[in-house]
């Protein structure tokens, strides 16, 4: 430690300022406990992020609230952030090969899928009748096993659209227990009536925002990476750049492929594991500003859903009062990496050629253009959160919530409910608290 280091002492250290140590903070604060959050980028939210750009605001991160997402909901009325239904009046662009034809199919085995899921135990996907034949394949695999060659275009766009990774990459038993957390195929993948219902005014990160305000300044270092948690027999030492924090417990609210770049003396059984393996997918979310949103007098809600890169889906982002348009556009999976490593300028062509193809011509003349590549985030590493292949719930997923004696885990991942959702982000920070304070042996 150098002299510039400084010291400080905690009941409990949180590691990360999105929403799931946030949440935790503030429910440790409630119970009586001195929470310090220590945050390696120099804003809170993660995830979660309002860019400004000339005219306006974006959402470069999670946006979405829907049904059931009732701890997401309950947060947001204490805090006071509004929501508005996502603009969804008109028609959505749909470019799928097969056409209807293909879909049915894929509705199809979205139904098998949903009725192999509901024999998982919410809780514990890993320990299903079928959970080691279902982790010994890809998702892939079962697609092809299936024969309905024609559903793949459909299935592909809704699996990147949903895990921003390929069916390759995925392990069956990831698609079933993401189902099963989620609570059905629709409220995955709807607007109305699913994950996609609802937005927030002001944006997502207003959450976390307020959130810090209630925690207090005191209580929340930024711009101080985490690199090592050490336990002695009497607490935790939680070493980040220029800090030590020494607490009687510690929450690591991080996803785990950044879990896994800390240094934890003693090394937590098997965690290494589990943190090489449950690795996010990929994502440029691209946002395209308008002087009006002209698609919806041309009966147009803004929604496009295609099979083919480099954006496949898009949504209308525009403010509630639709003072000016905003199209949100999304590459995910392999057409994100394949994007990522073109230069800006023919990254931009490709985005507004398929915008100006579904929308019009006015489409590919946006007034800004901010695109945000979450792989390329040096404290995300990709999104929307943390995907099992083949063999990992099996090996790894028990590990997810078990807490290493004074070390708990919390963060979107590790939630059995809306997992990889801002509502699993918010139920593991709550959860996480409670062990704390259950083990602190606080009335
Ligand atoms: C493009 C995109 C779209 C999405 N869309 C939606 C949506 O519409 N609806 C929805 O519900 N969810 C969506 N999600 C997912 C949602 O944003 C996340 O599930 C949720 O925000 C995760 O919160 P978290 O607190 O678990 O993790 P994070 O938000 O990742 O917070 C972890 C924090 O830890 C910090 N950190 C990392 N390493 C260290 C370290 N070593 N030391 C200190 N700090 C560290 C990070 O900087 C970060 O602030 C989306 C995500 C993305 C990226």
């Amino acid at each position: 430690m150098d002299d510039l280091s400084r010291d400080e002492t905690a009941d409990v250290a949180v590691i990360g300022a999105g929403l799931a140590g946030l949440v935790a903070a503030r429910d440790l604060r409630r119970a009586g406990l001195r929470p310090l959050v220590v945050e390696a980028r120099d804003r809170v939210g993660g995830r979660t992020w309002t860019r400004p750009v000339p005219g306006g605001a974006v959402e470069a991160g999670g946006q979405f609230i829907g049904p059931t997402q009732d701890r997401l909901a309950a947060l947001a009325g204490d805090l006071g952030v509004a929501t508005f239904a996502t603009y969804n009046v008109g028609r959505a662009r749909i470019d799928l090969a097969g056409g209807r034809e293909a879909y049915k199919r894929a509705k199809r085995l979205l139904t098998e899928l949903e009725g192999m899921a509901s024999e998982l135990p919410p809780e514990a996907p890993w320990a299903a009748a079928r959970a080691a034949e279902w982790d010994a394949q890809t998702f892939h695999d079962w697609l092809q096993g299936s024969g309905e060659q024609a559903a793949f275009g459909v299935m592909r766009m809704l699996t990147t659209a949903v895990f921003a990774a390929e069916p390759a990459e995925l392990s069956l038993l990831h698609v079933l227990a993401y189902i099963r957390s989620a609570g059905s195929v629709d409220l995955l993948t709807e607007v109305a009536g699913g994950a996609q219902e609802r937005r927030f005014v002001g944006g997502a990160q207003a959450l976390s925002v307020r959130l810090a305000d209630a925690v207090g300044g005191d209580d929340l270092r930024l711009g101080a990476p985490v690199h090592r948690v050490r336990q002695a027999p009497d607490g935790v030492e939680v070493s980040a750049r220029d800090l030590t924090v020494r607490a009687r417990r510690a929450i690591v609210a991080v996803p785990p492929v950044l879990g896994g770049r800390i240094e934890y003396d003693p090394p937590p059984d098997g965690r290494a594991g589990l943190h090489l393996r449950m690795a996010p997918g990929s994502t440029i979310k691209i946002s395209c500003l308008y002087g009006t949103p002209f698609w919806r007098d041309e009966g147009l809600n803004g929604g496009l859903m295609r099979d083919r890169g480099p954006v496949t889906v898009t949504f209308d982002n525009s403010p509630p009062d639709g003072s000016h348009g905003v199209l949100v556009a999304f590459s995910q999976g392999d057409d994100a990496r394949a994007l990522a490593r073109l230069p800006a300028g023919a990254r931009r062509e490709a985005v507004l050629e398929v915008l100006g193809r579904y929308f019009g011509e006015r489409a590919a003349r946006p007034s800004e253009y901010l695109e945000t590549d979450w792989a390329g985030e040096p404290w995300t590493r990709g999104c929307f959160g943390g995907n099992f292949g083949p063999g990992g719930w099996t090996r790894y997923g028990p590990l997810l919530r078990e807490p290493f004696d004074r070390v708990h885990w919390a963060g979107a991942e590790t939630s059995a409910v809306w997992m990889n959702y801002m509502e699993g982000a918010v139920r593991s920070g709550e959860r996480a608290a409670a062990e704390v304070i259950a083990a602190l042996g606080v009335p």
